[in-house]
């Protein structure tokens, strides 16, 4: 098992996805913000748990521009960065994927940690393995610190709709997990 004690003095942003006037992707009668902000407050209080300190870029119904998302993660000296996302597309469209960004920030870091949450959501949700990719998203790009965006899964697949709807608990696991390796493989 991995050692949580190694979080301790460590400060996370942890950014739901979308918010306010902005739902973000919808199916299954399911808005991405509400999903996002659901596993965001569980991972948050796995988090706490360990005696890390945790940000919120939100805590409620609202939309912080990506810029504020962005500031939010460099003004507070901030370690981690995770930002959770679900997808949407064909309905035969389904699985998890990671993404990190090389072109500003701590690569090989981000890599790490992205790899990390990936194995652990794939494996304790039975997802799809739609990998790690690295892309430019204006959160992940431009937080100095290493940085990943989760989406969790398809939202219009009736199967990882199923998930996303019963399964929050164990998504926020699965994130945290992957935290604790990334930690503990240092
Ligand atoms: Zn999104």
């Amino acid at each position: 098992m991995f050692q949580s004690n190694v979080l301790e003095s460590q400060v996370f942003v942890l950014d739901a996805g979308h918010g306010g006037k902005d739902p973000g992707t919808t199916g299954n009668n399911m808005f991405e913000k509400d999903i996002t902000l659901d596993v965001i407050e569980l991972l948050e209080k796995k988090i706490k748990s360990t005696g890390a300190n945790v940000i919120l870029t939100r805590n409620s119904d609202t939309y912080p521009t990506l810029d504020d998302r962005v500031k939010i993660a460099n003004q507070n000296g901030a370690d981690i960065f995770v930002s959770v996302h679900v997808n949407s597309g064909p309905s035969t469209a389904y699985g998890t994927e990671t993404y990190y960004d090389t072109s500003q920030n701590p690569q090989s870091e981000s890599k790490k940690l992205a790899t990390e949450i990936q194995k652990q959501i794939v494996s304790l949700l039975g997802m799809k393995e739609r990998g790690i990719k690295n892309e430019e998203f204006k959160v992940i790009t431009y937080t100095k610190i290493p940085s990943v965006l989760v989406e969790l899964g398809f939202v219009t697949n009736s199967e990882d709709a199923n998930k996303l709807a019963d399964q929050r608990g164990l998504y926020a696991d699965a994130i945290y997990n992957g935290i604790l390796a990334y930690y503990n493989n240092k």
